[in-house]
């Protein structure tokens, strides 16, 4: 039998909120009777305040929109002067001076960049993500800013997506997790304090299971995948309270997510009761007809407000149609009036009808930002989301009194250090770069330089100088990866490996020095193909894009300031070919060897063993941990019970450091196919070598629910496997039996 219990398991805490503002509901009634049909749909319209955007739909007219009451918010306007500019144009200038509300793409740091995000989930320290969005919330809110286009919540299995870089990576469970610490981060306890914006969880939905990976594509999958995994991470956000949704660029079975009735109609609004605004991503009213979904832009807004779209990003749409579809019949005012009611709502929660100008405080902008305790955090986020993927004969960390060939593109880079959307983060500027953050550990004398090659392109004409540099030092390190937009929107890869001669300069000094060690520290927004580098480094550090502090977090760790802790979030393949490849796929009806492609009849390849190169969870350390002892509080529970594991971790090497502690299950059969594994819990602690600690963690029989093939969430009786381990790479020893 399965367990059942209604999905729409809106928590205690949204009611508390909704009881919460009441008072607001007053106020926006109060308001809406005073407005006309064409003030309403004004509130439901976002324009863009950065000339320098192009496409055919910028419409550079704003302020004269502003003034005529027709538009309710602004994005791409983020300083403290210029917000403060227009938001009086809306204030003193309109009728009924309604704020405007000033959105951005705050995605990792507002000034103070911290690592790309696919890099903070590296960390597994959800504390740390909250304080980093708590800090670009400072941060962007003092330049004006009342709201962030984040978190990207997208499950993400293709590291061909450019995109797979701004969220957590493959898993649900930390991406649920992910989602709650950035939304708890941004929003904090009142939305009401002028240090806290709204967030928005993008896009929804299926925005990261492009087809081929290729950005915007189609998306095609079965609802019990979309329940089970693309949507848990969004239903976290709002069981934390987010306030505000954007939709998703691509279709998803023939509808385009932004003209769906099921996602904001049946699934966001009526089952989860989500009591916030949707906004559609930039221009995607106006796709909808190039999805071939509408006729042309007037029906496409018909289908947008229908489905339960409730601002328009940039398409110029509900301005230029909603009152005439209103007037033909063909679109109810109640949607229009729910619309409005909505952003109003979230205005008024910030406070901004008391003081529409308390966000944009020139005074503070210049006292928060990049301020030292910032700067730290910052630098401490790039230690503990770097991800030691290879280390043989304790390569690292390094020695200050060796001399250190320091070669390659990125080793002196200020540029693309700070990845993409980067927000108000100076590129090419502040940034600590490899080299400065190396500098503070040894002497110049000690570190020799050279670029070597360019990220991208042919030229091979460095090789021989940093081969030269390569013979003349005791170790060489090579900084290397991707450009910074080479991930990111619309930045999408066929090949993923290194780019340009960077792997080729690695195999020309690998073969001048032979018995030399080579560390490579990689800077990239997505998992690479990483196996001829794999054979020719001995140290692999992948840190991502590290951000403005990223030279000194990244040197902390190089020279065992900080003993590496982070751990791959998303599978690092061996080959394209084998992508999709994530952790927690299905059995087949026949065996999935591991590395034996050379059988009949089972489900591998011909040419290529099943295992990835760098599995989900993987993450050394320069110390090592012994795990033992794994226990059980019962062999047997109920539907009611709740199961205690509990396992003893040992620091077993010579180092002190962070271990991060990995509980995964399995359910042996059910009446839908179970994933191989599911990560349910996780653990960071911390142990001074020698030190042993019992860690225990908590399983409810709530987190091992799942939707079955008729799209009822509930649990059924059955045999689990369950392990705790510091990878996701290891075999079930242990099971235990949930009985009615
Ligand atoms: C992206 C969104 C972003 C928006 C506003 C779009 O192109 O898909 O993620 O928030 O632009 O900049």
């Amino acid at each position: 039998t399965f367990l059942i219990t209604i999905s729409c398991s809106n928590s205690e805490n949204t009611a508390v909120k909704k009881n919460k503002s009441t008072v607001f509901d007053q106020k926006v009634d109060s308001i809406m009777q005073l407005m006309t049909l064409q003030e309403k749909i004004g509130q439901t319209v976002m324009f863009s305040g950065s000339g320098a955007v192009t496409g055919p739909t910028v419409n550079t007219n704003f302020r004269k929109f502003i003034k005529e009451a027709s538009v309710g918010a602004m994005l791409n306007v983020y300083s403290a002067k210029g917000t403060r500019e227009l938001q009086k144009l809306a204030v003193e200038e309109t009728r009924l001076g309604i704020p405007l509300l000033f959105g951005y793409d705050v995605i990792h740091g507002f000034k103070t960049i911290f690592p790309i995000n696919l890099g903070l989930a590296a960390s597994w320290d959800m504390a740390n993500v909250e304080k980093g969005s708590r800090i670009a919330a400072e941060e962007a809110s003092a330049a004006g800013i009342h709201w962030t286009f984040a978190p990207m919540v997208d499950v993400g299995r293709d590291p061909r997506w450019g995109r797979i870089s701004e969220g957590a990576g493959e898993d649900v469970y930390l991406g649920s997790k992910m989602a709650k610490a950035y939304v708890k981060g941004f929003q904090g306890e009142d939305l009401s304090k002028t240090n806290t914006i709204l967030a928005c969880a993008k896009h929804f939905v299926g925005y990261g299971a492009a087809q081929a990976g290729r950005d915007y594509h189609t998306v095609n999958m079965g609802e019990g995948e979309l329940r089970n995994v693309y949507l848990p991470p969004f239903k976290a956000a709002i069981d934390e309270g987010v306030e505000t949704f954007m939709t998703a660029f691509n279709e998803l079975n023939g509808v385009p997510a932004t003209g769906s009735k099921f996602l904001y109609r049946d699934i966001l609004r009526d089952e989860w009761n989500f009591s916030g605004f949707v906004v559609t991503d930039y221009t995607a009213i106006n796709e909808l007809v190039m999805h071939g979904f509408a006729k042309d832009n007037k029906d496409a807004t018909r289908i947008a407000i229908n489905a339960g779209i409730d601002m328009d990003m940039m398409s110029d749409a509900n301005r230029l149609y909603l009152a005439e579809l209103v007037k033909e019949g063909k679109v109810d005012i109640a949607l229009i009036d729910d619309a409005c009611r909505r952003i109003l709502l979230s205005k008024y929660k910030l406070g901004l009808f008391d003081d529409p100008y308390k966000y944009a405080d020139e005074q503070r902008e210049k006292e928060v930002v990049s301020k030292p305790a910032f700067l730290e955090a910052a630098r401490h986020s790039a230690a503990i989301s770097s991800v030691l993927l290879k280390n043989n004969d304790k390569s690292l960390p390094l020695s200050s009194d060796k001399k250190i060939g320091l070669i390659g593109p990125l080793a002196k880079d200020k540029e693309n250090i700070i990845g993409n959307w980067a927000a108000a983060g100076d590129r090419g500027g502040e940034a600590i770069s490899i080299f400065e953050g190396i500098q503070e550990y040894t002497k110049d004398a000690n570190i020799l330089y050279v670029k070597g090659c360019e990220i991208e392109g042919d030229d091979e004409s460095g090789f021989q100088a940093a081969i030269n540099v390569a013979r003349t030092s005791d170790i060489v390190v090579m900084v290397m990866g991707e450009d910074y937009d080479m991930s990111g929107e619309a930045a999408s890869r066929t090949n993923i490996n290194l780019p340009g001669k960077q792997t080729k300069l690695i195999e020309s000094i690998r073969k001048a020095v032979p018995n030399k060690k080579i560390v490579l520290v990689l800077m990239n927004g997505r998992p690479l193909d990483l196996s001829a580098e794999d054979l020719l480094a001995d140290a692999i550090l992948e840190t991502w894009f590290p951000g403005t502090m990223g030279g000194n977090g990244v040197a902390d760790v190089l020279f065992g300031k900080y003993n590496p802790s982070g751990k791959l979030t998303v599978t690092f393949p061996r080959n394209i070919g084998q992508i999709p490849i994530y952790y927690n796929m299905k059995n087949t009806g026949r065996p999935i060897p591991k590395n034996n492609p050379k059988e009949d009849y089972k489900s591998n390849y011909l040419d290529v063993e099943n295992s990835p190169l760098y599995v989900f969870g993987h993450g050394l350390s320069y110390t090592t941990f012994k795990y033992s002892n794994v226990e059980l509080s019962s062999e047997t529970i109920s539907f009611s019970d709740t199961l205690i594991a509990s396992v003893t971790i040992t620091n077993t090497g010579d180092y002190d450091g962070h271990e991060v502690l990995q509980l995964y299950i399995h359910d042996r059969f059910a009446s839908a196919t179970r994933p191989v594994k599911e990560l349910k819990g996780f653990e960071k602690v911390f142990l001074k070598k020698g030190e042993s600690k019992t860690v225990s963690f908590e399983i409810k029989v709530e987190d091992l629910k799942f939707y079955n093939s008729e799209m009822i969430f509930g649990i059924e009786a059955g045999v689990f496997d369950i392990g705790i381990e510091g990878t996701s790479d290891f075999e079930f020893k242990k099971t235990f039996t949930l009985t009615e």
